[in-house]
């Protein structure tokens, strides 16, 4: 007679369950307790401790010692490889045996000499299949090795997950064993854990709740954890349940593996190459056992890690491409930054990363997967379309702390009006662990119901690597279709995005910038970082151009495409989203510091080489020659080196327009220096420059009250004794531009304290705590007299640790005022700004992005502008009303804000954690400071900020320099910006030219670009440099025409005619 049935009170029907399956209480009776059978200790083990990353073909021939259980291993950084020994007994013939190891660390195994599977107890993955049914004749003998990283998943910090890593942490091995292990007790405990889900997630309001519950209770009932035959009665009960489907109209979930692995964070480079093994070949492994199983994976770079490290597994990663089950995506090199990298280098994110894709399998990935970083540029949608992307996936504005981003899917169009398809997984995560709540949390969250009945669903131990396992496959098979929950289905990118992009038509559309409203002192923590990639950005801009010109004027000159690859892979590994964003550990940091003096070391090398062959053949006089990498006229004094290691002053020379002489007109101008003029001497290379007397820049002396002013006929300068800049005046109209009665060059100090992400974060309230520098009264003097330059220069004392040094330069002709500046920095937890008030009124300043420029308000009207206290720039901000403004331009910095009339440039923090040496020690930077009648494109805001962080190059000249100035590239528009000159990626004749033009006013514009060089042909092309088949230009007269909207990038090819010489 059956039992009669209970009134099953919620509570303790629920905690039956609960204690059923716990591996904490009832193990002895439970059917947790019973999930492993059998054990046996391995047969031997031994040990080999190493602080280098070996190869497994090194590593074996090593001198192990025995080891046992318990052993601690270590310190940090350290890696441990074990020789496992195993003997399974005869007795467990048709069994499934595993190896159960249990350590600290991040364990990989390897049989045969190919690694095999990942072993992280922080990522559940305990156990090792050594096989899935133990057969008569097989071999029951083996040698296994395990290679432990004295690491964790998250790096090793001391205490805290971000808190700087734990030098002298070491690690233990707590199991290694042999074991039976029972497949259908773990499918039982998989639907008894999803029953306990369900009935808890959906609630007590919920009749599905109810029946999952009672289904789970009567579970409990009939089966007997003692005895197996009794399981298949509690799993038709399960079925049964899980069988029960939902209605046509239920939301779908795509579910699919995935596996956050950043490129370096809490661990170095290195140790990610590493994860990536581990990671994958768990994966793969999943793949062979769930033919269903699809696995997204970014970064081209850490494929190309595992190609170079791990063949035999990067083979086996290709074929699982082939079947679909391993989905390469993202299409960049590595998951960058999103704000602080140039539009040239995001370009190249993509070029590299397509490329690499395609090389390797076949296709170009057509979905951008960026899940992890902090704010995305308005330039990405332009971006992502010219390099064949339509389709966005992140989820990181679910980190917001003022505002909740309205939207889960949407249509996000960008600066100069594309569009591209975004989704955010509305579960809010990259890593999920396949529990109900997460479930139904995606459907819940989701901001657009009614719009869109897909979501994204991704699966999988993140950030520091693990991936998915095998439980979280076998929850999503039972959650197929189940009344009361969402649809899940195994899928891949394509599927979920097809999925959308067939009911798009209801979608709103974001226009702009994704802002994160966190992380925002990502933009200046690690100011060598910072300053890294600026310069960097532009050894690589230039030697391009001139490898360009090279390879244009001499018939022996070898583009050097694999150096300049092997150069840009290195800059753009350097833009991950937590290394040029400074949020890495110490380590991290170095090999980042490492990575930026190959590019210059090397870069200058290429440089030299490109300049030489410039120069060959050309009569002329020896000595400099002086170039000019932008692509309009300057005219500027610069620093030339002189024997002994001083430095004079010159002046590049400026002829008379003549026609058909385009030397003035810019882009390379190579010309000779003619004024190498001593220091003591400087009027005389004004005089012979042509320059008009009243254009030389003067510092006048200092008054009785310490003052100092520079003037060179187009600005003038006036500082206080303590380095204050008390006015700044255009000459010819008389226009004042700081604020009446107010401090420019205001140094300040903001306590800078967040509530928990050290290098991340800068909150709202560090804005309370600012504190003017005074300075001391008296320090400002005279630094250069005057002529072509006139300077005046001062201390300041920040702290007792702490100071500043700062040169106020003028040069002549030159429409902006420079603050060179030095900063000894020994400060934690400081904030350090300057600040500018200017007398100019406007609700919207002006900042420079990637490609073009944005507004952000200046004031804090609404949530949404107050969360945008602390913003993001790159060469210049501008803050401009009716018929005037004011520019603030910088040569490395990234962080800003305006508010109100005052401009602010962030120049240095202080946090401790991930890395307490942080920005600590000597710093120099420059700002300049531009006031300007009418509109800042007009007054050529964006030619200045350029000229300030191209700075002219004089190259020795190896051999006679060319005797007149000689310019490639003239364009009619001010608006255009030729930005790069480069060498065509894949062609079969290597004398093509790829050039990239932005629109930089915002303005619809017919550009010609007339050139110098012998053209054969000029086709437009995307950013993956595919010719666009209708975009054959007229070449005429040395000159081609290009039509430009607002913002909009475009590409040519350029073939060249063979050389002459
Ligand atoms: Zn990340």
């Amino acid at each position: 007679m059956a039992a009669v049935p209970a009134v099953k009170h919620w509570r303790t029907a629920l905690e039956r369950v609960e204690k059923f399956v716990s591996p904490l209480y009832f193990t002895d009776c439970n059917l947790r307790g019973r999930l492993f059978g059998d054990r046996r200790p391995v047969a031997a083990l031994a040990s080999f401790l190493t602080p280098e990353r070996l190869s497994y073909e090194d590593a074996v021939q090593q001198d192990f010692r025995p080891a046992q259980v318990g052993d601690c291993f270590g310190p940090t950084w350290w890696t441990c490889w074990f020789r496992v020994e195993l003997i399974i007994p005869e007795a467990w013939v048709g069994q499934e045996v595993h190896l159960c190891w249990e350590s600290d660390g991040e364990g990989l195994v390897w049989r045969d000499g190919e690694p095999v599977q990942g072993l992280t107890t922080e990522g559940e993955k305990n156990s090792y299949i050594l096989t899935n049914k133990l057969g008569e004749g097989d071999s029951r003998s083996l040698t296994l090795y395990v290679e432990v990283a004295c690491n964790g998943l998250l790096g090793a910090g001391k205490g805290t997950m971000i808190a700087p890593p734990d030098p002298k942490k070491m690690f233990q091995l707590s199991r290694a064993e042999l074991a039976v292990f029972h497949r259908d007790i773990h499918q039982l405990l998989v639907d008894l854990e999803l029953l306990l889900g369900i009935a808890k997630g959906l609630g007590k309001d919920s009749q599905r709740s109810f029946q999952a519950l009672y289904t789970a209770n009567q579970m409990v009932n009939v089966c007997d954890p003692a005895q197996p035959e009794t399981f298949p009665v509690a799993q038709a009960l399960a079925s049964r349940f899980f069988n029960q489907r939902g209605g046509e109209s239920q939301h779908t979930l795509h579910a699919m593996g995935h596996c956050h692995i950043d490129t370096a964070w809490l661990w170095p480079f290195k140790e990610t190459v590493r994860k990536c093994a581990r990671s994958w070949v768990t994966a793969l492994k999943l793949m062979e056992q769930n033919a269903d199983f699809i696995f997204v994976c970014s970064q081209a770079q850490q494929l190309e890690w595992v190609k170079s490290h791990y063949p035999g597994l990067y083979a086996q990663l290709q074929e699982f491409a082939c079947q679909g089950q391993f989905v390469p995506v993202g299409g960049t090199w590595v998951e960058m930054d999103g704000n602080l990298p140039s539009g040239e280098a995001m370009v190249r994110q993509f070029l590299q990363g397509q490329s690499f894709f395609l090389q390797e399998f076949g296709k170009l990935c057509s979905e951008f997967w960026l899940p992890d970083t902090f704010g995305y540029s308005a330039q990405l949608p332009q971006i992502m379309r010219g390099c064949g992307i339509t389709r966005f996936l992140t989820q990181k504005l679910s980190w917001n702390l003022v505002n909740s981003f309205p939207h889960h899917t949407f249509h996000w169009e960008g600066l100069d009006g594309s569009r591209v398809l975004v989704h955010f997984p509305p579960g809010d995560s990259y890593g999920m662990q396949v529990n109900v709540e997460e479930v139904l949390k995606t459907v819940t969250n989701n901001q657009d119901k009614g719009r869109a009945n897909h979501s994204a669903f991704l699966f999988g131990f993140g950030d520091g690597g693990g991936g998915p396992t095998q439980t979280m496959l076998d929850r999503l098979r039972r959650l197929g279709n189940t009344d009361g929950l969402p649809r899940v289905q195994l899928s891949s990118p394509d599927q979920l995005f097809e999925a959308l992009e067939s009911d798009q038509g209801q979608l709103c559309t974001w226009v702009g910038e994704l802002f994160l409203e966190l992380h925002n002192g990502t933009y200046t923590t690690h100011a060598q970082i910072k300053k890294g990639n600026r310069e960097c950005e532009r050894i690589l801009h230039d030697v391009e151009l001139l490898s360009s010109l090279a390879l244009a004027r001499s018939a022996h000159f070898l583009y050097p495409a694999a150096q300049l690859q092997h150069l840009w892979r290195l800059l753009l590994l350097n833009q991950f989203h937590d290394v040029v964003t400074g949020s890495c550990i110490q380590l991290v940091a170095e090999d980042a510091m490492k990575n930026y003096e190959d590019i210059r070391s090397h870069g200058n090398t290429l440089l030299s080489a490109a300049a030489g062959a410039l120069c060959a053949g050309e009569p002329g006089p020896e000595g400099l020659l002086v170039v000019n990498t932008l692509p309009w006229k300057r005219t500027e004094v610069l620093a030339l080196p002189k024997p002994g290691g001083t430095q004079s002053l010159g002046r590049s020379r400026e002829e008379e327009p003549s026609p058909g002489d385009r030397a003035q007109h810019g882009l390379c101008a190579c010309s000779h220096l003619h004024l190498a003029a001593a220091s003591h001497t400087p009027a005389a290379s004004i005089r012979n420059a042509g320059a008009p007397a009243s254009s030389t820049s003067k510092s006048r002396p200092p008054k009785t009250d310490g003052s100092v002013t520079l003037d060179n006929g187009i600005i003038r300068v006036r500082l206080d004794s303590t380095g204050h800049l008390t006015s700044l005046v255009l000459v010819a109209s008389g226009r004042e531009a700081i604020a009446e009665g107010a401090l420019g060059n205001q140094f300040v100090l903001f306590d800078d304290v967040p509530l928990y992400w050290d290098a991340w974060d800068v909150m709202d309230y560090h804005l309370e705590t600012r504190k003017p520098l005074l300075g001391q009264v008296g320090t400002l003097a005279i630094g250069t007299e005057g002529g072509l330059r006139g300077s005046a220069w001062f201390l300041l004392q920040i702290s007792p640790n702490s100071r500043l040094s700062q040169e106020v330069v003028l040069d002549i002709g030159c429409p902006y005022v420079r603050f060179h500046t030095e900063v000894h920095w020994h400060e934690a937890h400081k904030f350090l700004k300057v600040e500018f008030p200017a007398r100019v009124r406007s609700p919207q300043a002006t900042y420079e992005i990637q490609f073009g420029h944005l507004q952000r308000p200046t004031h804090y009207n609404t949530s949404w502008d107050w969360a945008r206290f602390e913003v993001w720039t790159h060469r210049w901000m501008d803050l401009s009303e009716h018929g005037f403004g004011l520019a603030l331009l910088n040569d490395c910095k990234y962080g800003a804000s305006v508010r109100g009339n005052v401009l602010s440039l962030s120049l240095l923090r202080a946090p401790k954690a991930p890395d307490a040496t942080a920005d600590m020690g000597c710093h120099k930077f420059t700002y300049a400071l531009m006031p300007h009648e009418g509109s800042f494109q007009d007054a050529g805001v964006i030619p200045a900020a350029y000229s300030l962080n191209f700075p002219l190059l004089a190259l020795p000249a190896p051999g006679p320099a060319p005797a007149t100035a000689w310019s490639a590239f003239w364009l009619s528009s001010p608006a255009v910006v030729l930005e790069t000159v480069k060498q065509a990626e894949t062609t079969t004749q290597n004398r093509t030219l790829v050039l990239r033009l932005y629109e930089a006013h915002g303005s619809h514009v017919d550009c010609w670009v007339h050139t110098s060089l012998p053209v054969q042909e000029a086709v437009l092309c995307d950013l993956l440099e595919r010719r666009d088949p209708a975009g054959h230009l007229p070449f005429q007269d040395s000159s081609l025409k290009v039509t430009f909207s607002p913002f909009q990038v475009r590409s040519l090819v350029l073939v060249l005619q063979p050389p002459s010489n």
